[in-house]
């Protein structure tokens, strides 16, 4: 099922997340919804708050950009063939001293792209889809994608890493997103913002 995703302004995109206890059936159809909700938005990531939920779970597929990851060998890496799912992930080790800058979108602030300094190799333990606990070394586009959608599980918005002068030149598209003026090829929930 396609959920509607949560536009800017949305305060469930600001609340904390709450850890997953246990793989329920209710878990499962959630992460089924999740997977189709952002490959009919064609996003490679999304976080349960974007679809108004506090599960400390998100989603990513990078298969769509697999051909641009093949080792020197011609292979595949097995994080791009298909969607990973990340149940209460957390960021063990960022490297600080790789930080790089890379223009960043989210399903969640239609039509707004802006260049975001991140480390570029990070660590992260989680659980997989089967509940099973993992491990994670990435660095390069996939340790950008799961940094921008661990963020969303504290409440942090990739904008909310640019200067105060950018953000502010981005104030009034940014109020509109939150007053529901926002379009998207994808369906997005009713604005609920107080702030707007
Ligand atoms: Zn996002």
């Amino acid at each position: 099922m396609i959920l509607p995703i949560e536009p800017y302004g949305s305060p469930v995109l600001r609340e904390p997340t709450e850890p997953v206890e246990a793989l329920t059936p209710e878990i499962e159809a959630l992460i089924a919804d999740m997977i189709e909700t952002m490959h009919n938005a064609s996003g490679v990531g999304l976080a349960a708050p974007q679809v108004g939920r506090s599960e400390r779970l998100f989603i990513v597929d990078l298969s769509p950009m697999a051909e641009d990851m093949r080792d020197d060998e011609g292979r595949l890496p097995t994080f791009a063939l298909g969607p990973l799912v990340f149940i209460n992930p957390q960021l063990v080790e960022a490297d600080e001293g790789t930080l790089c800058d890379f223009e960043e979108g989210c399903l969640s602030i239609p039509d707004l792209r802006e260049s975001v300094s991140r480390p570029d190799r990070i660590r992260m333990t989680y659980r997989d889809e089967t509940f099973a606990e993992r491990e994670i070394e990435a660095r390069g586009y996939l340790a950008r994608v799961l940094q921008h959608e661990y963020d969303h599980l504290e409440g942090v918005l990739f904008i909310d890493h640019l200067s105060a002068l950018r953000r502010r030149l981005l104030q009034r598209r940014l109020r509109s997103i939150a007053r529901g003026e926002a379009e998207a090829d994808y369906p997005l929930a009713p604005a609920r913002s107080t702030a707007a």
